[in-house]
């Protein structure tokens, strides 16, 4: 019997075993590249911020989000006196999205005297403490972009067709956008008082949750997906129908760039974001059915850095849910590329005097810059020439009981399995030759694939 239970995961938390890294690093790779090569650049903020800014952000007039956050006072928590008497930051919280610590960022460092639009992006995981239902989780990890400084429609379409281009690369067969516009602070009001006197009038018919947001956010009732709200949705007045001309050419040639770019989306009407603090455009991106597929969105801003105590200034930006992506990329069959090793070469040896040999000339070989793995154990060599094909090594060194005798070592050719015996003296020498040719010609290639 096990002295202690073992310690399991926390609800909501998942472990990416070594059979499904593969799959997220690829995904990371192919976003990085997607995102690098549209000129933006990448940040990291913290994933601890004070409570007050998720709560400036996303809670201002809207409903209240901070039921969701993991927030916590370390001033109450800890033992350590200096701790306890450390009051000024109050409540700390795990960020529940990334937006909110890039405007904290941007507004700090005051990057607003950099010419603008400033793109930047982030990867990173987020923490929701929601109710964590299957396939949901409370740990995730996201993409969060952001273009701060232009009001022109072309970024909005820019952005979208970014996700799209994420999208093709990783072969998403049916990835979809969808699209709509929620005005702006001159038409929201008269949209927000329109709808809450139209749902005022049908409330008996509406869920709990919605009547609670018929006086202060009724738009938020747009995104309910309960069957018995969604027939008076279905009657409710459209935003598109109601914002004022600006927006509305606005908006159109958001849609025009997107034609214009082949990028194909749907009108949602009742497409709306949980945060308030999102203006005019707004999109989402489903995977197929647009219930059970939606792995992100986002929207334009425009009043958000203010708010937050910078200068007005218009930004849009979107956030999409990296595990969905691999998990697709998994449960779909689509082939990705073995994650190279960094072991170039796998150094082997069998006997006691060969063990030093090897130890030795691994060390040099890495003194090299060439990078080198050793198995020391009491392995076979075919034991450890599996261990040097797992971890994708491009050559095998092998000493031997006889290579140590005679001062030599056998090199051999990962690919095809050739062998040639090499002086010891000289081994160091031919290695390097042997791995900086090899990489050559690995590059040449994947150019190649790339020019296809
Ligand atoms: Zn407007
Ligand atoms: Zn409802």
């Amino acid at each position: 019997m096990p002295k202690f239970q073992p310690i399991t995961k926390l609800k909501g938390t998942r472990d990416i075993l070594p059979e499904d890294w593969p799959y997220w690093g690829y995904v990371y790779n192919v976003i990085e590249e997607v995102v690098l090569s549209a000129g933006i650049d990448r940040v990291d903020t913290p994933i601890l911020e004070k409570n007050d800014l998720f709560v400036h952000t996303l809670s201002e007039e809207g409903e209240d989000f901070s039921k969701d956050f993991y927030s916590f006072d370390i001033g109450k928590i800890s033992n350590d006196k200096k701790k306890k008497s450390d009051k000024t930051d109050g409540l700390t919280t795990l960020r529940p999205e990334i937006t909110s610590g890039i405007i904290r960022m941007y507004i700090e460092n005051n990057l607003s005297a950099f010419p603008k639009p400033i793109s930047l992006y982030a990867i990173g995981k987020c923490f929701r403490n929601d109710n964590a239902q299957v396939g949901k989780y409370r740990e995730f990890n996201q993409l969060s972009v952001e273009i701060i400084g232009a009001e022109d429609p072309l970024i909005d379409a820019n952005l979208i067709s970014l996700m799209w281009d994420i999208g093709q690369k990783l072969k998403i067969a049916n990835l979809e956008a969808h699209i709509n516009s929620v005005g702006c602070n001159e038409c929201r009001p008269r949209i927000k008082k329109m709808l809450s006197e139209y749902f005022k009038k049908k409330q008996n018919k509406l869920c709990e949750n919605c009547k609670k947001k018929i006086k202060k956010n009724p738009l938020g009732i747009l995104s309910c997906k309960n069957d018995k709200c969604e027939s008076v949705i279905a009657g409710s007045p459209l935003t598109i129908d109601n914002i004022c001309e600006e927006c509305k050419k606005h908006f159109t040639s958001v849609l025009e760039f997107l034609d214009e770019m082949g990028i194909a989306y749907n009108l949602s009407p009742n497409l709306v974001r949980d945060y308030d603090y999102y203006n005019r455009t707004v999109f989402d991106f489903t995977i197929g059915e647009k219930k059970q597929g939606f792995i992100g969105g986002g929207g334009r801003y425009d009043g958000l850095i203010e708010r937050l105590g910078g200068e007005i200034s218009p930004a849009v930006g979107f956030a999409v849910n990296l595990d969905l992506l691999a998990e697709y990329v998994k449960n779909n069959g689509i082939k990705i590329p073995k994650i190279k090793s960094k072991v170039n070469v796998f150094v082997i040896q069998l006997g006691e005097d060969a063990k030093k040999i090897a130890i030795k000339k691994t060390k040099e070989i890495r003194k090299l810059g060439i990078s080198t793995g050793i198995a020391i154990g009491k392995d076979t060599i075919k034991a450890q020439l599996k261990s040097a094909d797992k971890v994708n090594a491009l050559f095998a060194v092998i000493i031997g009981q006889r290579e140590a005798v005679t001062g030599t070592a056998l090199v051999r050719d990962m690919r095809d399995g050739v062998q040639e015996t090499v002086e010891l003296e000289d081994l160091n020498h031919k290695v390097f030759n042997l791995v900086e040719e090899r990489i050559k010609e690995e590059e040449a290639q994947v150019k190649r694939q790339r020019l296809k």
